[in-house]
Order: structure tokens, then sequence, then C-alpha cells
């Protein structure tokens, strides 16, 4: 099953950062996130995020693969 990539948006400047957290579809359904703290990586803002704020991203979509091949 492919792995999620939770991202969420920023409540101070809006800039969009990888929590770095890493779970199956299966378990992000099941989990709660009642209050989970994350810094901004551009403002430095720490605010508490629920689980509607997290953006999930397939992790094998974030692959480039062959996308970078010919130098023809
Ligand atoms: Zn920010």
């Amino acid at each position: 099953m492919a792995r999620l990539a939770l991202l969420i948006r920023c409540q101070v400047c809006g800039h969009e950062f990888d929590t770095g957290i890493r779970m199956d579809r299966r378990n992000f359904a099941r989990a709660t996130f009642a209050s989970n703290y994350h810094s901004c990586p551009r403002c430095g803002r720490r605010g508490i995020y629920h689980k509607e704020d997290f953006r999930v991203k397939e992790e094998g979509s974030l692959r480039t693969g062959r996308a970078v091949r010919g130098v023809d």
C-alpha cells in the first residue's frame, strides 16, 4: 500500500510544508490527530494542527522516476 506524506499549511504565513509524518491510507483514516504541534520552517511559528488541516500526498508520486532522461 502506498505511503502517504502528510503536509500542512502554516496558519500564519500560508507556507505548505512536510511534517515528516508518513503512514498508509488506512492508518490515516483511523488516526485522530488530537493535537499536533508543528513549527513552520519558513516563519518559525509553532501551531496546533488537527486532522482536517493535513493534506496528504502519495509518496510514490513524489518520485521523479525516469522523467529526467535523455540528453539527445
Ligand atoms: Zn509560516
